[in-house]
């Protein structure tokens, strides 16, 4: 039995856990009691992390290089060696004809800062583009353009603690409570000991965040800058800004008080869609301060969103909110390392160190620490305009790395296009059947949480260890050391004789280099190294040679990082979002996370226990909608905007305004698995700020209908052993395209089974049906048997040991919301053996649908925590602690607290 420190690998609160591990296997997982980010607590995600490396998951994994003789085929072994060998060939051949922006590396903000450095050196020094992009573009680089271009750097200016200190909270575009869980931990723990402490919430949808707020402004999608800007009007008017702070610390903001003048907060409320009342007691809880601003992607994924940010840190400028304990801008980073990306300058328009491409001297640096004549001038392509340069053939090779493009990018048809014209796609990848695997030519294994080495940086500027517990599964190998192996041989093609630029022994030494690039600079890192990093734990930058602890706040001095060392005030029109909504696009659609899924779920969607809070893709819709277009919940509906379509199920729910959608950003291909669907990122658009990059993924006026397909199917069960989960659930998506509309998810807890939902118009030729039936063990002779063809109504049911095993439902599925509760909690059967086979038979008499579960630690579902409600009595704290003496809810992780508190109230 062994245990080795690490980081969890999902979102940027950058967790500290413990690794339990024995004979070659991850037994379990903690939370790091003695890491500043979490002091041992986890979320739901973090602690279910040992259960995603069961060796009953291998499937799922990519183990051995692979390589396909062209599209379509099988993709089968190859060594290291001869892939290499062939990609460096080829890669070597396509720069010397079309020049080195004929390639391009979309690499991950879940990459450790070390692998970052090597594929970032690999592009911009060896090769010779900046054709360096990451999936971090679709998440931070509004926020990072939004401090650089207010602040003068790339850095976050706040820290955690700084929640304790607040007095008011400031929380906009972000729904911490399911994206940054352990985060909002701190939130509700800081406002039980500070009841007086305030909480604003912007956000058009009432989240989980935003009904724990003491005012939820509900604003309009995309008037984030109007707000900002209507509250400051309200500031100047009321004599409530800092003029020392303003006169002594900044410049600009003549220019940004004529910006804010016709922006009175009864204008700007009426952009919003809110109360002046509510914009103006939003202004003065910001002024009393101390303010802590916490913003994620809401003012990120925005055509205008560097002039959210900066619009933003301007209000914290005009009322002297910044450097200070409890007060300043923060962004929440989404990813476990976009920020180490960052550090690295792993975009196609930064270089090393927060370094600036287009600043001469800073080229002239890298270039002199990489040992290099130059570094390109020309920004290179940033994630949108590389996959529109694949498809339109000027790019021509690709190498992505730990993403996966075909489920996470805007505006699928141009993305899979792009990657269908490529004439080389190298895919490295730890999961074996992410949506971009089918397109790769090449796949390279790589290892993952649990088996890597190095190092990543939370929101708060602190540095983490990765560590490895195990060893590499079969043939996969570190990031860094893959992009290290190929760099090496590309140099022996392109630059023959010369020194290597990547002699790196092991991973310690690339940080070591990385951290050389940092002297000087704004994040200075030259006193840390892994060996430090090792024996002190944890630390924020700047940390340079010779200090004994990090910044946990900057600018305490108020000297900003611009050349003057004055902030700068952003003086930015508000612009409304890119695609407005019309007659035949009238809703808005949003998009965001769930709390128990991450990202496109290669990991997340390997546990069925992590499915049970959302069981099923769906689309929220606003009851006054669904009443106006005659929809309930569970109808499917065709949602379509100017560039694609996606069928989803409708959930109706209070959560969103009139006129709105939202769905989950989670549910790809892989899970809307239904014909030619390329999952929610069919209708996102693309459209993007103009400054950071970074696409509206926040915002597509789409169009939605009613769509009928009278023919029904459900199938679910567990496999027959274990280890043959993921194999059952991949052979259920390959027969998916066969069906109109379906779904494929996880069901049944612990247990791990499969649960495809599908629609057509017409029935599916009866092959695929009895391929299905196969797959879940339907096909046995003693299974029990229902048939009537004339209606093409059948059923199967498969028992084991009394309980239900697997279940097929074809025709008519009205039984198929009860068969699966009783299916995922394993109650004998025996007496209702008759019942199973009538058709459109109603739930048994007494039975009450669990609904989904809220509480993963300990089981709870929606309808126990009603009934447990029902029966409590008091105010609110009364009724949580009777509800949690009854049923234990959220005294596990805590993540299912706010839901809780939501339902109570
Ligand atoms: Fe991981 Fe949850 Fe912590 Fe985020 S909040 S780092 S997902 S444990």
């Amino acid at each position: 039995m062994g245990e080795t420190r690490s980081t969890c690998p999902y979102c940027g609160v950058g967790c500290g856990v413990i690794i339990e591990h024995a004979e070659g296997a991850i037994t379990g997982v903690r939370g790091d009691p003695a890491h500043p980010a979490n002091f041992g607590q986890l979320c739901t995600k973090g602690r279910t992390l040992h259960l995603t490396a069961a060796p009953a998951l291998a499937a799922a994994r990519l183990t051995q290089p692979l390589q396909r003789a062209s599209r379509g085929e099988p993709a089968l072994p190859v060594a290291w060696n001869t892939v290499l060998d062939g990609v460096a060939d080829r890669f070597a051949a396509c720069i010397r004809e079309h020049g080195p922006d004929s390639v391009a590396f979309y690499v991950s903000g879940q990459l450790l800062t070390e692998d970052y450095y090597v594929f970032n050196k690999l592009a911009k020094a060896l090769i010779g583009t900046n054709n360096i992009d990451t999936n971090s573009r679709l998440c931070m680089s509004s926020a990072v353009a939004g401090y650089k271009q207010t602040l003068g750097a790339d850095a976050p200016p706040a820290c955690y603690d700084d929640i304790d200190h607040a007095g008011c909270l400031f929380l906009a575009g972000s729904n911490a409570a399911w994206a940054h869980p352990i985060l909002f931990r701190r939130i509700e723990a800081a406002r039980a000991r500070k009841p007086h402490q305030k909480m604003i919430v912007v956000d058009p949808r009432r989240t989980a965040t935003a009904a724990m707020a003491d005012l939820h402004l509900a604003i309009e999608p995309g008037t984030d800058v109007a707000l900002f800007h209507g509250m400051l009007h309200h500031l100047l008017w009321d004599d409530s800004i800092d003029r020392t702070f303003i006169r002594d610390h900044t410049t600009g903001f003549e220019a940004l008080k004529a910006v804010v003048r016709e922006m009175t907060p009864r204008i700007a409320a009426e952009i919003c869609g809110i109360a002046e009342a509510d914009l103006v007691t939003a202004a003065q809880w910001f002024a009393q301060g101390p303010t802590l601003s916490l913003y994620c992607q809401g003012l990120n994924q925005s055509t205008a969103g560097t002039a959210k940010n900066a619009a933003l840190i301007n209000l914290h400028l005009a009322a002297g909110q910044i450097g200070a304990p409890g007060m300043g801008p923060f962004s929440l980073t989404g990813q476990p390392n976009a920020m180490g990306g960052r550090e690295v300058g792993g975009l196609a328009n930064l270089l090393p160190a927060h370094r600036d491409l287009d600043n001469p001297a800073h080229r002239a640096e890298v270039a002199a620490l990489w040992g290099i004549d130059s570094v390109r001038a020309e920004p290179g392509l940033t994630a949108v305009d590389l996959f529109d340069a694949l498809a339109a053939g000027t790019v021509k090779m690709v190498w992505i790395a730990c993403t996966n493009p075909a489920q996470s990018m805007p505006d699928q048809a141009t993305v899979r296009a792009g990657l269908a014209r490529a004439e080389l796609v190298v895919l490295q990848e730890a999961y074996a059947t992410t949506e971009t695997a089918d397109f790769a030519d090449v796949l390279l294994p790589a290892t993952t949480w649990g088996e890597k080495e190095g190092t990543v940086t939370n929101s708060e500027r602190r540095i983490s260890r990765v560590r490895a517990a195990l060893p590499a599964p079969g043939a996969a190998r570190a990031d860094w050391a893959i992009a290290k192996d190929f760099a090496q041989r590309l140099e022996a093609r392109l630059r023959p004789g010369l020194p290597t630029l990547f002699g790196y022994a092991n991973v310690a030494e690339v940080f070591a280099e990385h951290a050389v690039t940092t002297r000087g600079r704004d994040l200075d890192i030259t006193g840390l190294s892994h060996g430090k990093l090792d024996t002190d734990g944890p630390q924020q930058w700047p940390y340079p040679a010779g200090a004994t602890t990090g910044k946990a706040r900057l600018y305490a001095d108020h000297v900003f990082a611009t050349s003057d060392g004055r902030a700068r005030f952003a003086a930015t029109k508000f612009v409304p979002v890119a695609e407005r909504v019309d007659a035949r696009y009238p809703f808005r659609l949003n998009t965001g996370r769930l709390r128990d899924q991450w990202h496109g779920m290669s990991r997340t969607g390997t546990l069925a226990t992590l499915f049970a809070h959302a069981p099923e893709p769906a689309v929220e819709l606003n009851g006054a909608d669904a009443v106006r277009r005659g929809l309930l919940s569970g109808d499917l509906v065709r949602i379509e905007s100017r560039r694609g379509a996606v069928v989803v199920p409708v959930a109706i729910s209070p959560m969103g305004r009139p006129g709105s959608a939202y769905l989950p950003m989670h549910w790809g291909s892989a899970t809307l698995a239904g014909r030619d669907s390329t999952g929610i990122n069919a209708v996102t658009a693309k459209a993007f700020c103009p400054i950071s990059k970074q696409p509206e993924l926040k915002h597509a006026a789409v169009r939605i209908a009613k769509l009928d397909l009278p023919w029904k199917f459900a199938a679910f069960g567990f496999p027959e052993d274990a280890v043959r989960l993921i194999a059952l659930r991949d052979g259920v998506r390959a027969l998916a395209g066969h069906f109109d509309y379906a779904s494929v998810v996880l069901v049944g807890g612990d247990r791990g089974g499969v649960f495809l939902r599908a629609a057509a118009a017409t029935p599916v030729a009866p092959e695929v049906v009895t391929q299905l039936d196969a797959l879940f063990g339907l096909d046995a002779a003693d299974v029990v048997r229902y048939d009537d063809p004339r209606r093409a109504i059948a059923r199967r049911v498969r028992i084991v040991d009394a309980r239900l095993a697997a279940v097929r439902l074809s025709g008519d599925i009205a039984a198929e919301a009860w068969l699966r509760d009783w299916l995922t909690s394993g109650q004998d059967v025996t007496a209702m053996r008759a019942q199973l086979l009538v058709p459109s038979v109603g739930a048994p008499k007494g039975y009450r649908t669990r609904g989904r579960t809220v509480c993963s630690c300990h089981g709870v579902t929606e309808s126990d925590l009603r009934m447990a409600i029902a029966d409590s009595a008091g105010p609110p704290a009364a009724v949580l602690a009777a509800v949690q003496a009854r049923l234990k809810c959220g005294t596990g992780c805590g993540s299912c607290l706010p839901e809780v508190r939501s339902m109570i109230n």
